[in-house]
């Protein structure tokens, strides 16, 4: 019953939004689905977006969207998304052994290209899949790996206006920890 009444008010509040005029906040980008995409937008921009469509549906059926008290478990944004993932990969990368077999570089490659495709940020996939066409994956080695990791990594950060990766320290950052110690 709760649920059924949240779902109502989820659909009331992306209704009201759709039927709006209003511009989309700055930095919110819409899904496939022509809805704004959480996994796609940072979550200020995504809150304001939830703001205004609030204030349309209250605008919109005269009655106030109830205040409700803020969770910390929630689905991700662009960027908890985007960390999450790249602990994940420069993981794989740090445990991909030395000297891999033809059938666990052929898994890493297969895994790596899926990835991409399946990455939940539909803007993000497009561009990684681009970029794994420009630089072709290396799997002949975890050395050769990480670091092709770590540039692919990179090639995102500079997208970003991020500050680059000093590639000659995945290792610590990723696998032995940080040579002063500070990890230990
Ligand atoms: C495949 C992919 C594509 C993405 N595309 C986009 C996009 O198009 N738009 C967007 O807004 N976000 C994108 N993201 C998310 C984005 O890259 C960041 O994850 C997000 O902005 C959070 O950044 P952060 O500053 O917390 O650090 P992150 O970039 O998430 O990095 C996490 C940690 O990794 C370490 N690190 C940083 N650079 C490197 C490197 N080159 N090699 C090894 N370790 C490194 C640092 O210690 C850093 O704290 C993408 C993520 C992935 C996995």
């Amino acid at each position: 019953m709760a649920n059924d009444i949240q779902d109502r008010d989820e659909q009331a509040t992306t209704a009201a939004a759709a039927n709006t005029s209003q511009p989309l906040p700055k930095g919110v980008v819409l899904g496939k689905d022509g809805k704004p995409c959480r996994s796609c937008t940072a979550g200020a921009d995504f809150a304001a977006w939830t703001s205004q469509a609030k204030t349309m549906t209250a605008l919109s059926t005269g009655k106030p969207v109830p205040a409700v008290k803020k969770r910390r478990d929630c689905p991700p944004d662009v960027v908890a998304l985007g960390r999450s993932s790249w602990t994940l990969l420069h993981s794989i990368a740090a445990t991909y052994p030395e000297k891999p077999t033809p059938s666990e570089q052929s898994d890493v490659i297969s895994f790596m290209k899926l990835f991409s495709k399946l990455y939940p940020c539909w803007v993000c996939a497009e561009d990684f899949q681009e970029y794994i066409e420009r630089k072709q994956i290396k799997a002949g080695s975890r050395d050769e790996f990480g670091n092709w990791l770590c540039e692919a990594h990179n090639g995102v950060n500079k997208k970003l206006g991020k500050k680059t990766f000093d590639c000659s320290r995945w290792l610590e950052r990723w696998r032995d920890g940080w040579k002063d110690g500070s990890c230990d």
